[in-house]
């Protein structure tokens, strides 16, 4: 098995499938890995890249959601930590522990009602990473995040969640039903017609008829879209986060905050090993364009102020080095006038006549279980006895706990990102030492990774590496624009661009980083 575009496009056009999903983010990856892991032939198409969609924009936290128990959705945060601990398990080189730091300000009543909630979260089941929260003394807290404010401090709380980078989790989940099960997977692949019996899909400027017995559709806020338009499942919420410099906000651990002008919790998240820190997130209803959108000048605002007022930093736009915009594709439906904020984080599943299977909602941490109930319906969509899922103990491809034998802060960020497979991209590197040297100056990307990320990871153009296969445009949005040429040159001679290709491709990466830019500024 190989993981490669053009052998799957030749696939896609000649065999039957069991099953077609639409959508290439962590659901419908998901439910592809279930399906081939369940002996189910499957096939996974992406209009864009892998994760292109809200699956490389969320928080990237991997945690039942300490706020759904306010709202008293106990149900939903058991299951998501009962997930957390499955990916803990299953894919442990993307998925790592995290320790949150929940300080409290003002009166003692503050702390004590975290202290309850968290009780809760552990009961819950946050108890499952082995730790359970504990009270911290101010002098404690700020000796774990020396950047809070002292004043005003009454207590801070420690727990445990857990964090990952959602695009390169979303791409293992890909992989390993490809290369460990047997489906096929296209990314900018897009369906332009779903009908009985499979989907027409357009790649590449060539149509191919998709033959499969049942469709799903796994295509988050565009599932409308996709369906003709003519229902609305869906209500999309944006979120907005920021990225800083880690100096400047100084904190070992995640910290939650209360946003001044809301009392909403805004999560400060130190990204491991790249000298950043992004801070998220608002919700707030969307009714623009699905295909962009984008941080403005309030929710920037909105962000730094709640930084702001519990950090001893002073934030300004001018600290900002990255932003992202994701929608939540929320589950429409229930009390008309409902916030975004209140509307459940569960998943729906319904089966059609035709052979229709959608699966919409849900988190990024519960897309297993998410893609256990669809491949439920898919069995019964195909008259076929229900087999139980298998990807409760499933290992994601390069699940390993060992590091490399690189030095040391190389060995570790490979291994974050490719776990057992670091060793191919450490080979690529012996053989040339030029593939050695930094991607993009000021982060930890080698340019081994980017040909590594045309090679075996299904990189397309530019914007797959600097955005998702590396997360550069979001960690350090003009330092990604500076390398885009010489990104663009390394590409060009994988992936066989003249120089006019070239060229095109670092115009659009940097116009694209121009309007990010311009959009942070401006007013709503
Ligand atoms: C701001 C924010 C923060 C979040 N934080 C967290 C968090 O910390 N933890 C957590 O668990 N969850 C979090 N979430 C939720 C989580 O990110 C989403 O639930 C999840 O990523 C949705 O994945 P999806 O695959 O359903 O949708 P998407 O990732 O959007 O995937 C749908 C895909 O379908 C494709 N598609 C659409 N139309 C077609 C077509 N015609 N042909 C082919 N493909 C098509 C799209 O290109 C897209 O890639 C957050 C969400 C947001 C917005």
């Amino acid at each position: 098995m190989t993981f490669d575009r053009a052998a799957a496009l030749d696939r896609l056009g000649s065999e039957h499938f069991d099953v077609l999903v639409v959508g290439g983010g962590i659901t419908g990856a998901g439910v592809a890995l279930d399906a081939a892991s369940r002996g189910l032939r499957t096939a996974l198409v992406e209009r864009d890249d892998f994760a292109s969609g809200t699956s490389s924009r969320s928080s990237k936290l991997v945690h039942g959601g300490l706020r759904y128990l306010s709202q008293g959705d106990y149900r939903l945060v058991w299951q998501a930590l009962a997930e957390r601990q499955r990916l803990l398990a299953n894919a442990p080189h993307l998925v790592r522990p995290m320790p949150f730091v929940f300080p409290s300000y003002g009166s003692r009543a503050g702390v004590r009602a975290v202290s309850s909630a968290l009780w809760l979260y552990d009961l819950t089941g946050g108890f499952r990473i082995g730790k359970l929260h504990r009270r911290l003394s101010p002098a404690d807290a700020v000796s774990r995040a020396p950047g809070l404010r002292a004043d005003g401090l009454a207590g801070a709380h420690l727990y445990f969640d857990a964090h990952a980078d959602d695009a390169r989790l979303t791409l293992a989940v890909v992989r390993t039903a490809v290369l460990d099960h047997g489906a096929v997977a296209a990314n900018h692949t897009r369906v332009t017609h779903l009908g009985a019996g499979g989907a027409d899909v357009e790649a590449d400027g060539r149509e191919l008829r998709v033959h499969a017995s049942v469709v799903v559709s796994a295509a988050g806020v565009w599932a409308d879209e996709l369906a003709g338009g003519g229902s609305a499942s869906i209500r999309p919420a944006k979120g907005v986060h920021l990225t800083v410099r880690a100096e400047l906000v100084r904190s070992d651990v995640a910290l939650v905050l209360r946003a001044p002008s809301d009392g909403r919790s805004v999560f400060v998240v130190p990204w491991p090993g790249t000298g950043r820190v992004y801070v998220g997130t608002t919700d707030t209803d969307y009714d623009g364009p699905l295909d962009t959108p984008t941080c403005n000048a309030a929710d920037v605002d909105y962000l730094l102020e709640a930084v702001n007022a519990s950090l001893t930093a002073e934030l300004t736009a001018a600290d900002v080095v990255g932003s992202w915009a994701g929608l939540r594709p929320l589950l429409a439906g229930g009390t008309p006038g409902r916030r975004s904020t209140d509307l459940s984080r569960r998943h729906r599943v319904t089966r059609f006549r035709d052979g229709l299977v959608a699966v919409n909602g849900g988190k990024l941490t519960t897309y297993r279980a998410m893609a256990a109930d669809t491949v439920d319906e898919v069995q019964a969509a195909l008259g076929q006895r229900r087999t139980p899922a298998r990807t409760a103990t499933l290992p994601l491809r390069g699940a390993c706990r060992r590091t490399t034998d690189l030095d040391a802060p190389v060995a570790r960020h490979l291994f974050s990102r490719y776990g057992s497979e670091a060793g191919a991209v450490a080979a690529m590197v012996a053989t040339d030492p030029a593939l050695g040297e930094p991607l993009v100056a000021g982060l930890p990307y080698l340019r081994a990774e980017a040909v590594y990320a045309a090679r075996y990871e299904m990189a397309c153009d530019l914007d797959d590496v600097l955005s998702r296969r590396t997360r550069a445009l979001i960690l350090d949005r003009d330092a990604s624009a500076a390398a885009a040429p010489a990104v663009a040159r390394l590409l060009a001679a994988e992936l066989g661009w003249s120089d006019e290709d070239t060229a095109a491709q670092v115009n659009r990466y940097c116009a694209g980083v121009e309007a990010e830019r311009l959009a942070a500024a401006a007013p709503v």
